[in-house]
């Protein structure tokens, strides 16, 4: 059994269709991107997995259990944890009470003061940087911050929207090491990126997307080697 099951979903915004039936799984510890042009669908996706939108059709199944009836915070205690496009962190409050706020939950909460080493030990600069206030940082200390609070409930499954975007080349590539460091640690990870050849690169599978439907799904290489991809996404040809 898969550990997430997106089946046949369909989310509108309104009136507005956006997913006219997406499929997708995720099994224990892969690293699975998500791809697709500006506009297809990656986010409302993502957010519909963690509980922000319902579908109107279809289901969403993680660890045996359906959850596209839940509210997000249900969600995160099941051990679901989004990374919003944007990070959106508490910009007023330092980095130490963003990471805090992460682990809210009964359980994580427990494991706050052991996670919290964890994190400074996944980005060092962190710990310089633990009583400022999380607004002045720079956009990939910001990043790293989103990632360690998302970290901080204790997830089986990572779902990061775009967490290179707007940030500079090396730090686009210090984030996405990360992520690849993160799985090779054992997490399970649901990534949209859309540094198509980089994530492809160490993804064990990926799904494109187009206009709410996913039409080209495939391990990173086959992808990689796919005609319609090197036009679309890749810029060959
Ligand atoms: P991007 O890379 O631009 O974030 P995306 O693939 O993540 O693209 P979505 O953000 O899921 O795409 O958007 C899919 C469609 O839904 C777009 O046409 C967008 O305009 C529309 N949309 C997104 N959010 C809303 C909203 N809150 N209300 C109405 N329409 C929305």
């Amino acid at each position: 059994m898969s550990l997430l099951k997106v089946d046949r979903i369909q989310a509108a915004y309104g009136e507005v269709q956006v997913l006219n039936a997406v499929s997708m799984r995720v099994e224990k510890d892969e690293i699975i991107s998500l791809i697709g042009a500006n506009g297809a669908g990656k986010t409302t996706t993502v957010k519909t997995i963690a509980g922000f939108l319902h579908p109107f059709q279809g289901t969403v199944t993680f660890a045996d259990q359906r959850i596209d009836h839940l509210p997000p915070y249900k969600i995160t205690e099941m051990g679901i944890s989004h990374i919003p496009e944007g990070r959106k962190l508490f910009s007023s409050m330092t980095v130490k009470e963003n990471l805090i706020m992460g682990s809210y939950l009964p359980e994580p909460k427990k494991l706050r003061k052991e996670s919290m080493e964890r994190m400074m030990g996944l980005f060092p600069i962190l710990r310089e940087r633990s009583g400022q206030v999380a607004g002045t940082l720079s956009g990939g200390e910001q990043q790293m911050v989103a990632i360690s609070r998302g970290l901080m409930s204790r997830p089986k499954l990572l779902m990061l929207d775009e967490p290179s975007l707007g940030l500079a080349p090396l730090m686009v590539r210090r984030i996405l090491d990360t992520v690849q460091q993160l799985n090779g640690q054992g997490m399970t990870i649901l990534l949209v990126e859309q540094n198509v050849i980089q994530s492809l690169k160490f993804s064990h599978r990926a799904y494109i997307l187009e206009r709410g439907v996913v039409v080209l799904e495939g391990t990173g290489a086959e992808l990689l080697a796919n005609p319609h991809m090197q036009k679309a996404y890749l810029g060959l040809k």
